[in-house]
């Protein structure tokens, strides 16, 4: 024992430092994101393989936060084009979580509003925009912010902050749809990519209503300028688990229970079963053989 346990911390000149050597692969996602995209995968494979799919159309970026942010977007600029302005209205929404920045209402009609006017020597940048509702855009008019929430001031605080803030989850978002895209391409299949405010543009232009599925139907360039919509209930798909891998279940201090190995009698948590009485529905594994049967509609059989 002793001879190995020199061995192994003996320091030898030519011998490979071997503390700090395992390292993250590039690419690599953390488990959560992981399973998004290798989900989506699973379902754009099902779907080629039973429908003629020719074309994926993907949406990139829910924002183009580039085209936002890096070249100081200038009135003109943002003006010009019905797609950047719809970009930048998008971004803007999500920043402010779809309400009245200064009054906190929702479900009316929101304006993007100058934090410092315009007349004041406010500028375009994002940062100095916000959102409001008809009512507070006029009631502020050209009034600088502090001198219009002069006795908010707790108001004026919390929107000095998020006006500076950028969105979070963008660089979460950023890793996934590199490695979706990139693992679209190995089907090989012509992928064509838009972003978000091209998929509401094209939606609005429809006259279609925001939903997830219509807008996944107006992503891209490739969008016809008619869309036949022949159904009103997409196919709704929900991951579910499939059994836990842990081996030993353990309460504070001591293992308590240890789980069997899987398979058991060849079946996994997960498993779609017909049964003979009860019909068909979700097989949840119990160690002592005897499992339960989850129906679509949630009633539980013991089969
Ligand atoms: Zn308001």
């Amino acid at each position: 024992r002793v001879v190995r346990r020199h061995r192994r911390c003996r320091k030898t000149r030519y011998r490979q430092a071997r503390f700090n050597n395992r390292k993250r692969a590039d690419g690599w996602l953390a488990p959560s994101l992981k399973h998004r995209v290798e989900t989506t995968l699973t379902w754009v494979n099902r779907l080629i393989s039973s429908c003629p799919i020719t074309d994926i159309s993907m949406e990139l970026v829910r924002f183009d936060t580039q085209k936002l942010q890096n070249p100081e977007i200038s009135g003109v600029e943002y003006q010009q084009g019905v797609l950047l302005g719809y970009e930048l209205r998008e971004y803007l929404l999500t920043k402010w979580q779809h309400q009245c920045a200064y009054c906190g209402g929702q479900n009316i009609p929101l304006e993007i509003e100058h934090i410092q006017p315009k007349s004041q020597g406010g500028s375009d940048r994002v940062s100095n925009l916000a959102i409001a509702c008809h009512k507070c855009h006029q009631k502020k008019g050209s009034q600088a912010l502090e001198q219009f929430l002069e006795k908010k001031p707790e108001i004026l605080k919390r929107l000095l902050v998020q006006a500076k803030a950028p969105l979070k989850n963008a660089a979460a978002v950023n890793s996934t749809r590199w490695a979706l895209f990139n693992s679209l391409k190995l089907t090989g299949l012509p992928i064509e990519i838009g972003t978000g405010g091209l998929t509401k543009y094209n939606r609005t232009v429809q006259g279609l209503p925001k939903t997830h599925w219509l807008d996944a139907a107006c992503v891209g360039k490739s969008t016809p300028t008619r869309l036949k919509i022949k159904t009103h209930q997409p196919l709704l798909i929900t991951c579910f688990g499939r059994g836990g891998r842990q081996k030993a279940a353990p309460n504070k201090r001591l293992p308590i229970r240890h789980n069997p190995l899987k398979p058991i009698k060849g079946w996994l948590t997960g498993d779609i079963a017909k049964h003979k009485t009860h019909g068909i529905g979700r097989i949840t594994l119990r160690s002592r053989g005897s499992f339960v049967l989850t129906k679509p509609d949630k009633t539980q059989f013991s089969v």
